[in-house]
């Protein structure tokens, strides 16, 4: 063999064809690296609108404000999706300890949970670290009392469990309320709130989280033999189903309009704090890498459509919704990106194919881009999970990238009143900004 077919050989083809985009990926990376529009963004979503739950006037207005941001950054085809949500709402609550001592707690009903009679549950504490321990204490000791589960947090998926499934299996066993140890690693005394699912077959317990201290305190109490009463206070429930919508916006390919890279976040937020993190940072930051390919002058072979999804945290209709409207709207998906995971440093991306598996020269492409990304240490590909949004289109077989950060801290603000804008680092929101910009503009354009 000649040498220089050698040579050709041993360069890879996805290489010599991410190549080319190295001029405009630093440009990107320059530009995100300089901006400020994006911060100012966010900044409005978290000051001047607040938290976003589904069917709060306060997401409506959000909705509102990204369509008009949309245009403001040069997106084409701007519109609403429109879209029923449930209508969870929190009321007044409260819990207290009256027994051994007298002391509020502080707590945060979860999403979707019932109430209390006005008067409160007022009952005995059992407290467990497991469901295992709760299973062997039986009905004999659950019945009648308020179950703590006091289950530390090991990760996120495996400690939700908790908070997901914790009311229904203290019911089975004849409780009457249940408290769950917030799902977080680190905590300032701030509860964390959360969708929480009844199953069908028990009865539907109101149940709340408190803060780690507080679920050490009552379990202390407990395994030092001391009886704990605790009274819970809660007016949480639905309302009929509102009006919502997502919003979208668009780069229009030159050549494959039709064929769309789909980026986004969510934009509702459970109703504390400010959603900086979640997801007004995801949504942001998607909306942010748009308008500047768009500044840049670059536009893709392919369409990028920018879109902020309504009711991630509590339905997930948003995300259905848009993939009927695609659909219904002759869409090729060629890749999906949502960044939920917070505004950290970003490191690089999952790839997440789904149930029909991978599909060949994806991966490929993305590590080839991934290297436009080493600049900023944000180029690393590995398989992994995508995010809710996207799941249905994940669903139809397009692939699907989550942005990953080094998530150092995102769990020590999520779904609690310390998830607010100052809890966000600038260069880390524009390295997220940059990292979406340049692997959307790639995959859009590629050849
Ligand atoms: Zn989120």
């Amino acid at each position: 063999m000649r040498p220089w077919i050698v040579l050709m050989a041993a360069i890879p083809a996805f290489a010599v064809t991410a190549d080319q985009y190295r001029g405009a990926a630093n440009k990107l990376i320059d530009a995100a690296m300089a901006d400020n529009g994006g911060l100012n963004r966010l900044e409005y979503l978290c000051y001047r609108i607040g938290n976003r739950l589904s069917g709060s006037q306060s997401l409506e207005r959000a909705i509102a404000w990204s369509a008009d941001e949309m245009k403001n950054a040069g997106l084409a085809n701007v519109r609403t999706i429109p879209v029923k949500v449930p209508h969870w709402v929190r009321g007044r609550e409260s819990a207290e300890m009256l027994e051994p001592l007298a002391k509020p707690l502080f707590m945060l009903g979860l999403g979707n949970s019932v109430a209390t009679p006005p008067e409160g549950i007022t009952a005995d504490v059992v407290a467990v670290s497991t469901f295992d321990e709760l299973a062997k204490l039986g009905r004999s000791a659950v019945q009648g009392k308020i179950v703590l589960y006091d289950a530390p947090f090991v990760n996120y998926d495996q400690t939700v469990e908790y908070r997901m499934e914790g009311a229904s299996r203290a019911a089975h066993l004849g409780a009457v309320a249940a408290l769950v140890r917030s799902v977080t690693p680190r905590s300032l005394r701030d509860p964390h709130t959360g969708m929480m699912r009844y199953a069908a077959a028990d009865r539907k317990i109101p149940t709340a989280a408190v803060s780690v201290e507080d679920a050490m305190w009552i379990h202390r109490l407990t395994r030092d033999g001391q009886r704990v009463r605790v009274r819970l206070k809660m007016e949480a429930h639905f309302e009929p189903d509102a009006d919502s919508a997502d919003v979208m916006g668009e780069i229009v390919g030159r050549e494959k309009p039709n064929e769309v890279v789909v980026i986004g976040g969510h934009i509702d937020s459970w109703d504390v704090g400010q959603g900086a993190h979640d997801d007004g940072s995801g949504a942001i930051a998607a909306l942010e890498a748009a308008a500047l390919i768009r500044k840049l002058g670059l536009q893709p072979r392919r369409t990028i459509r920018v879109v902020f999804w309504t009711n991630e945290e509590n339905g997930g209709r948003g995300g259905v919704a848009y993939r009927a409207w695609a659909n219904a709207h002759g869409t090729k998906h060629v890749a999906a990106i949502e960044m939920d995971g917070g505004a950290e440093k970003p490191i690089g991306f999952d790839l997440d194919f789904g149930k029909r598996g991978e599909q060949p020269g994806v991966r490929e492409r993305a590590v080839a881009i991934g290297q436009l990304l080493k600049r900023i240490n944000a180029g690393k590909i590995q398989s992994g999970e995508s995010e809710a949004d996207v799941e249905p289109l994940l669903a139809d077989g397009v692939p699907a990238f989550g942005l990953r950060t080094v998530m150092a801290h995102y769990f020590d603000y999520h779904h609690s009143e310390a998830d607010t804008f100052d809890k966000i680092v600038p260069a880390d929101f524009r390295q997220c900004v940059a990292a979406y910009a340049v692997m959307t503009y790639a995959l859009a354009d590629w050849p």
